[in-house]
């Protein structure tokens, strides 16, 4: 059987995919336009284009197009003043880039728990960390156990869903730390009025093929601070401090978004709200079908938010172990269905293993219940409907609901 999880994978099989992306507006155009006027490098005007159309549309004053999200994140950390042996706080739960974005710089992560209601970035662990873990040495806030310097928060805003962001940027603002977003899940939410990606100092969002929006692979750091956004746009470019005689002052990096990966992100952008009203539909779907099956647990939503659902997510029942869940998501596989587990929490993953994880108690059973079902922006209602009954049965015959 396909790889359930390939991003992008063509569907051949009858089977329904658990993300693959939608291409049925301008992109051919645009990407036509690329080769027929031959601006098909890192210059050229859909590159402009969409990091115009992308800052408007979270409501920054500035975004530069990168290579992919992991890019993004790097450089947006290190624009963001973090340096080798500082350390960041970041998620467990959630995918490995961010906190291999931070020891690019041969910085270290902290990880913090999730919450146990919405799953992200717990808010008051992360304050408690900063009041009792953490003390002032001059000006540097040092991590008592570490003796390293505490340097930025790194709230990742999974599933579509954002981070409680307005305790997180509170502690960040009491300890005078930089808030970076990872923001590559939820392109399309808010907070409290306010779009995802425009929540903290700066963001980073991704356009890997199953993202809410996708370039084949792609990424974008926003932010308000033009000083940064001008740092950011030089760092991707090689730090090129004159283009005709080749002066480089620092270590630059190549990350620089191709044109014709631009002309798919401005056409895929045009798309955004068609898509963010597929992916809340395909959630109340979801909700509808699966909410009165006692001992599941599904996706909530925040107060005063409104995600874009990236990933629609269950929880099996509370004693659900890890193997179980695996036969589970096997059995939905085997039916046909692109499902997939939530991500092992990163602390217990072999290179962060000896990393600091504060606290933790609530991850590991979030991944031992997560189950991802299909979401693609394409999902018909017919397929999907299939699923619920297919997960419901499933579900009783395996017992998988206490
Ligand atoms: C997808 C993703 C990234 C990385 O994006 P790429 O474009 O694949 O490099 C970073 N963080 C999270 C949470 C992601 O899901």
């Amino acid at each position: 059987m396909r790889e359930p999880s390939a991003p992008g994978a063509p569907v051949t099989d009858g089977s329904v995919p658990l993300c693959v992306p939608q291409m049925t507006g301008n992109e051919w155009k645009y990407v036509k336009e690329c080769l027929d006027t031959n601006w098909v490098s890192s210059v050229g005007s859909f590159v402009d284009r969409f990091e115009r159309a992308l800052a408007t549309y979270v409501g920054t004053n500035h975004a530069v197009a990168v290579i992919n999200g992991t890019a993004a994140l790097h450089v947006a950390l290190l624009v963001a003043g973090v340096e080798p042996d500082d350390e960041v706080l970041v998620s467990t739960l959630t995918f490995v880039a961010p906190a291999n974005a931070i020891r690019y710089i041969g910085a270290w992560p902290v990880f913090m728990d999730a919450d146990p209601k919405y799953w992200q970035m717990d808010p008051d662990k992360t304050l408690s960390f900063l009041e009792n873990e953490c003390v002032w040495k001059g000006d540097q806030l040092t991590n008592k156990s570490t003796g390293r310097r505490v340097r930025a928060i790194l709230p990742v805003h999974i599933l579509g869903h954002p981070c409680d962001m307005e305790p997180i940027l509170a502690a960040a603002h009491k300890f005078n730390l930089p808030v970076i977003e990872d923001a590559t899940e939820s392109l399309g939410a808010s907070y409290q009025g306010n779009m995802v990606g425009h929540l903290g100092d700066i963001a980073c969002f991704s356009f890997n093929g199953n993202k809410i929006i996708t370039t084949g692979g792609g990424g974008m750091i926003a932010t308000d601070r033009e000083d940064w956004a001008k740092r950011a746009q030089y760092l991707t470019t090689q730090a090129k401090d004159d283009p005709v005689e080749y002066v480089h002052n620092e270590i630059g990096f190549n990350y620089r978004l191709t044109n014709i990966q631009a002309a798919m992100g401005v056409a895929q952008l045009e798309s955004l709200d068609s898509y963010v009203a597929k992916k809340r539909s395909i959630a109340s779907g979801y909700q509808n079908g699966l909410e009165d099956l006692e001992g599941v647990g599904l996706m909530a939503a925040q107060p005063d938010t409104e995600p874009v659902y990236w990933l629609y997510t269950a929880l099996l029942g509370s004693s659900t172990t890890l193997g179980a869940r695996k036969a589970f998501i096997k059995s939905l596989n085997e039916a046909g269905f692109g499902a997939r587990p939530i991500w092992r929490p990163i602390h217990m993953l072999p290179p962060y293993q000896d990393c600091q994880a504060y606290r933790i108690d609530q991850a590991e059973s979030l991944y031992n219940r997560g189950v991802n079902l299909p979401s693609s922006v394409g999902l018909d209602e017919d397929d999907q409907q299939r699923c619920i009954k297919t997960f419901r049965a499933l579900a009783e015959s395996q017992r998988v609901l206490v």
